[in-house]
């Protein structure tokens, strides 16, 4: 049983930069985009960077149960118009191809938006819909939809949505979820110290969806507060949730062999931050 410990790091240059920024702030773990998280259309991963990227993932001891990439932010997979929902169905499933041929085995996306132009049932549906076709044309690689903070009319803020998404994926054994902390908190899901008895958020979320769903963790602090609906990340210890919640998450086995993600905004701290994590496993 391993705590896999990172942070998203740059993969500017090419992803087979990724493992060893990851290796450079003593992670054993890491996030990365695996194409230009602000465009629509990426050229293809080359031979030789995805070559150079296994290598490096061996050379470092990276396996590929500690490896979160995260999609492009331009995707909504419950597009209320049939163009949108087009073009974005055809950028997820490029993105899945590429953690295909790089060995991966998760890919990490927002659930989508439903604009105010359908409801949201309907627009969790087309989310369904989004996955299974890209799960019948690709392999190996688990869709692993992250909660939200529920920012305007994001989806997947509550644990009921993101089981919803669930319901109606064909193949269970891949599709996932990856809990951001900052988002929870955001939400509605009070992660602080002061409020953390029986039953706590993570409780319900074993009742609503079920730990057997969780692909990874974003491990992010709140510069928000509780309920806000507002996405402003933190560095550990430093927001409106406390230190208290990652000693918990650290030493807790249901957290065991999953990528736990830094997306803090401080990247000068984040050696600091994974050697902090680390002092808190069995503590
Ligand atoms: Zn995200
Ligand atoms: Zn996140």
């Amino acid at each position: 049983m391993a705590k896999y410990i990172g942070a998203h790091v740059s993969s500017s240059g090419g992803v087979e930069n990724a493992p060893l920024n990851a290796a450079a702030i003593g992670a054993n773990g890491f996030a990365l985009f695996t194409k230009n998280q602000r465009q629509w259309v990426s050229p293809p991963l080359s031979e030789r960077s995805i070559q150079l990227f296994k290598e490096r993932c061996i050379e470092y001891g990276f396996v590929p149960d500690s490896i979160l990439p995260h999609d492009s932010y331009l995707i909504n997979l419950g597009h209320p118009t049939q163009e949108g929902l087009e073009k974005s169905r055809a950028a997820f499933l490029d993105e899945m191809i590429r953690c295909e041929q790089l060995g991966l085995n998760r890919l990490n996306f927002h659930p989508g938006s439903h604009l105010n132009q359908i409801s949201i049932d309907e627009s969790l549906a087309r989310v369904s819909e989004s996955i299974n076709i890209a799960l019948d044309k690709t392999r190996g690689v688990c869709a692993v939809i992250e909660n939200t903070a529920g920012q305007g009319s994001n989806l997947g803020h509550k644990f009921e949505e993101i089981a919803q998404i669930i319901d109606k994926v064909e193949d269970k054994s891949r599709v996932g979820v990856c809990l951001d902390t900052c988002h929870m908190f955001a939400a509605g899901y009070d992660l602080n110290s002061s409020s953390l008895f029986s039953p706590s958020p993570f409780d319900e979320f074993e009742k609503i969806i079920g730990f057997k769903y969780l692909r990874g963790m974003h491990l992010n602090d709140a510069k928000k507060p509780l309920a806000s609906r507002v996405d402003r990340h933190d560095s550990l210890g430093t927001g409106e949730i406390g230190i208290d919640i990652f000693k918990m998450i650290l030493s807790d086995d249901r957290f065991d062999n999953i990528p736990l993600i830094l997306e803090t905004p401080n990247t000068d701290i984040w050696a600091e931050e994974i050697s902090l994590l680390r002092g808190f496993i069995n503590n």
